[in-house]
């Protein structure tokens, strides 16, 4: 829509305006760590920070949320739509960004969820070029996640002793209307965008040993892979991999009843499919008992099962899994272990053939 300049030294002078009208959520350092956050003053912000703990999708999905609550007795029930306050998040990765494009078309497909999209219609996103790799683990060139997707309100890239802001909405328009202190971008700046992301490029690495759009076949035919059993009987089952990652937005319902019985309201909790009783059905039946069954259908969800739902990879390279399972196991080390599988299993089969 537009590309403007902000001059550094004015970029806390914008954060304090929109502060004024909006809560402003963004990275800040805690304890060494980096969480979203709603911040209460500009130089809170941390731009350049490595991945955050819980990426963003939180403001949306809240880890517990209220759907509705009823009236045993009259069979009388009421949805609860949390109205927030309009929200900004800063400063989101182009990983997270593409995160909130696979969550905003899952929540808007079939029934649509409005406890999501009312949090949504009020939130509007400022992402930022990663211009280096945030830590070891993310592997987003592989997954194609390193550039910013059309869907961005306003994407800042950092020229230095300026940004480049690009407006790609009416909320993201919104945000910089009637500031003075932005400026229309000349040539000049335009090279300097240019020049930028040629540095960045080359200083991220492919991770996966193969091309991401084979990644659905690739699972279709691992199906029985030994690789599930090795990884199986390592894992301890702990969900922290599902809790951290951007696009997992699986849950469970529980209602909460007051003691007579007679009001109640149904919650919303995330889940997780690695734990074991995730599974279970009524007679006690578990349909994914092992620990293997459970991690190949979560790498199958990541990268095949959304892919063919939704047109768009489950998985976003942010790494955050990598970084938090205890028994490190990674997309990458998987994805590359199954591709190896492959690559032998068809050459011994050209060799006896
Ligand atoms: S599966 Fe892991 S690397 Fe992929 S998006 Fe989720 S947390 Fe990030
Ligand atoms: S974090 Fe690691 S150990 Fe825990 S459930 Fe996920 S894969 Fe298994």
């Amino acid at each position: 829509m537009s590309f403007k300049i902000l001059p550094k030294h004015l970029f806390k002078t914008w954060v304090e305006r929109l502060r004024a009208t909006h809560r402003v959520v963004a990275p800040k350092e805690v304890y060494g760590q980096y969480i979203f956050d709603e911040i209460h003053s500009a130089d809170e912000i941390v731009l350049d920070y490595h991945t955050s703990v819980l990426p963003p999708k939180k403001y949306l999905l809240p880890p517990r949320e209220e759907l509705f609550d009823f009236n045993a007795k009259t069979m009388e029930m009421r949805p609860l739509i949390e109205e927030i306050q309009p929200t900004v998040i800063f400063a989101l990765h182009t990983c997270d960004m593409h995160a909130m494009t696979i969550l905003d078309k899952i929540h808007d497909t079939g029934y649509a969820d409005q406890h999501y999209q009312a949090r949504r219609r009020k939130t509007t996103l400022v992402s930022i070029e990663c211009l280096t790799p945030c830590m070891e683990h993310a592997f987003c060139k592989s997954m194609g996640t390193l550039s910013v997707p059309d869907s961005f309100d306003i994407h800042l890239t950092d020229l230095g002793d300026r940004y480049a802001v690009d407006v790609g909405s009416e909320q993201g328009e919104a945000l910089v209307e009637g500031m003075t202190f932005f400026w229309q971008a000349t040539e000049t700046d335009y090279d300097k965008v240019n020049e930028v992301m040629a540095t960045k490029w080359p200083s991220f690495q492919y991770r996966l040993d193969f091309d991401v759009t084979e990644l659905p076949d690739l699972l279709a035919v691992s199906l029985k892979s030994p690789v599930w059993d090795e990884l199986g009987d390592i894992c301890l089952a702990c969900g922290q991999c599902t809790k951290v990652c951007p696009t997992c937005y699986c849950f469970d319902v529980v209602d909460e009843v007051d003691l007579r019985l007679e009001h109640g309201k149904r919650i919303r909790v995330w889940d997780s499919c690695l734990i074991e009783k995730f599974a279970v059905v009524a007679g006690g039946h578990n349909f994914r008992s092992s620990r293997a069954r459970r991690l190949r259908h979560r790498f199958n969800r990541k990268g095949k099962f959304q892919q063919e739902a939704y047109g768009l990879l489950g998985c976003v390279g942010c790494g955050r899994c990598a970084l938090s399972c205890p028994v490190h196991i990674t997309p990458v080390d998987t994805f590359n272990r199954l591709n190896a599988r492959r690559q032998r299993a068809q050459e011994g089969q050209a060799r006896s053939s």
